[in-house]
């Protein structure tokens, strides 16, 4: 990987030299279950894979993970850690008070979970005269592909696990990879994963594969490129 996109790997000399960089990735994902086959890290790992590929692809350098996430209706599973929507509102909040105080313009923050966007859109409202925070949910994107069945596109799923079998395959407990019938639903709606699968995760799942994953991700990562016009953000970092 290239060091130089990696601004946790920065020195304050590098900070200083290159401080007419404007525009920051930030990866946010969760930590919570996803059924039998699927790491508790799935969402943060495929948010921080997506922000380090398109932090290589356009020179933009990128932030470390925020790892846990609002993940409330997961927490009947053992091990999952949510964050209240005030806390994460609070907590991301600063983050976003001290890129200001940096000078930094645009925020391109690379979602993994879809319980957080409703926090991620009113901080994004809440600093829209300050900072732009452009909010990246990847899944939503991706939509437009038909790589994936409405089946395999939910939590857990073929489309999820195929995108981080294409990071790594030893990850996911492919062994354990289960279909389970998934219905119409609001995902606002629902308080408990369990009122809708008895497995932890929903819908189609055994058909995943990293190929699959690979070959949606080329086309997913020029889409996002393009459509938030990433190319012309290019820092030309210089250390
Ligand atoms: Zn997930």
């Amino acid at each position: 990987m290239n060091k130089k996109i990696k601004l946790a790997e920065w020195n304050s000399i590098m900070y200083q030299d290159e401080k007419n960089i404007e525009s920051v990735f930030l990866p946010v994902g969760s930590f919570e279950q996803h059924g039998p086959h699927g790491p508790y890290g799935t969402d943060s790992y495929i948010a921080e894979y997506i922000t380090r590929l398109l932090s290589e692809k356009t020179g933009i350098p990128h932030l470390p993970c925020v790892n846990f996430g609002c993940s409330d209706i997961h927490k009947e599973y053992r091990g999952t850690i949510s964050i209240n929507k005030n806390s994460y509102i609070s907590f991301l909040s600063d983050i976003f008070a001290s890129l200001l105080d940096g000078n930094y313009k645009n925020i391109f923050v690379v979602n993994g979970h879809g319980g957080n966007i409703q926090c991620l859109n009113s901080l994004a409202d809440r600093f829209k005269n300050k900072l732009k925070i452009i909010i990246i949910n990847w899944w939503i994107i991706g939509r437009e592909f038909e790589d994936f069945k409405y089946e395999e596109r939910h939590h857990a799923g073929a489309e999820e696990m195929s995108v981080l079998m294409s990071l790594s395959e030893k990850v996911v407990y492919k062994e354990n990879l289960v279909d389970t019938p998934v219905s119409d639903y609001n995902p606002y709606q629902v308080s408990k994963i369990s009122q809708l699968t008895t497995t932890g995760s929903i819908g189609t799942t055994t058909t995943a594969s990293a190929i699959r994953g690979s070959d949606y991700l080329f086309k997913l990562l020029e889409k996002i490129i393009g459509k938030y016009n990433l190319g012309v953000h290019n820092a030309n970092i210089s250390c």
